[in-house]
């Protein structure tokens, strides 16, 4: 059995070397981030080029399965994949983990809102870990911005006061309790991203009592079978 895993997470990973060597993963990565975690098996790195071009590499390379197990908000890749399966009728899985209770986070629809929101109630010193991309939504914001990403945010994007913190999960309870006290961290802005890796950032909040801006998850693309867990995952790629 040979499949595609879209990846870019410790859940794909997981997969890839929960199923290595029996089936043969070919695990795709965007190439966002310069020196990757890579996963056990093939890997192939860069874009496809559209639905299109993901429709020709299905085509030139046959693959029993495709796993998207790609990050909540990767919600681009995702709706291609669902639809080139859908026109090739290939079995197509989404291994989506399971999104953070927002609890008494105040829940936005996007980075925009998220900037309005911050506005909206004269936070003054916030943790933004929405990431590089999101970072242009307050560009125009007034108040100080700790802005942590994986690889360094385009200068022009920054709000005018602001410090980069270059960082990659997984974080720590204690480290995130640290962030939070040395920088005098009013606010923190995060999306809903799920999982145990970025997770002690609300726990460390929730502990001294700062308020979340949370941004919600963009939808699922409709039909497509979705499990929780790469445990879940395994089984119905076992069951093929
Ligand atoms: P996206 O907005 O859904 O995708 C943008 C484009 O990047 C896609 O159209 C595709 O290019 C390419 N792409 C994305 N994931 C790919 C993959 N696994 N293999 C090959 N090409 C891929 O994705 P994104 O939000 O920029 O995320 C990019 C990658 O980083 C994903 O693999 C995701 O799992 C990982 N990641 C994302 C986040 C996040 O917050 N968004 C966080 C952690 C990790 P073509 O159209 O040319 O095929």
């Amino acid at each position: 059995m040979r499949i595609l895993l879209l990846g870019g997470t410790g859940e794909a990973r997981a997969l890839a070397a929960a199923l290595h060597p029996d089936v043969e993963v070919i695990s795709s990565l965007a190439g966002r981030v310069p020196d990757p975690a890579l996963p056990v098996g093939q890997v192939r790195i860069g874009g496809f080029g559209g639905v299109d071009g993901l429709r020709r590499w299905l085509t030139d390379t046959p693959v029993d399965a495709v796993v998207d197990a790609t990050h909540p908000f990767a919600a681009t890749i995702t709706a291609h994949a669902a639809e080139v399966c859908a026109d090739l009728a290939l079995p197509h899985l989404l291994l989506a983990r399971p999104a953070w209770p927002p609890g008494d986070a105040i829940v936005v629809g996007n980075d925009r809102e998220a900037a309005e929101a911050v506005a909206r109630q004269r936070f003054s010193r916030v943790f933004l870990t929405t990431g590089r991309t999101g970072v242009g939504a307050f560009r125009d914001s007034v108040g100080w911005f700790l802005v942590r990403a994986v690889t360094p945010p385009d200068i022009a994007l920054l709000p005018r006061h602001h410090h980069v913190l270059l960082s990659r999960g997984p974080y720590r309870y204690d480290d995130e309790m640290a962030v939070l006290r040395t920088h005098r961290i009013d606010a923190l802005v995060t999306k809903n991203s799920g999982g145990e890796m970025t997770r002690p950032k609300l726990d460390a909040a929730a502990a001294l009592g700062i308020p979340v801006v949370m941004v919600d998850r963009p939808p699922l693309p409709p039909g497509v079978r979705t499990v929780a867990t790469v445990e879940d995952a395994v089984a119905w790629l076992r069951c093929r």
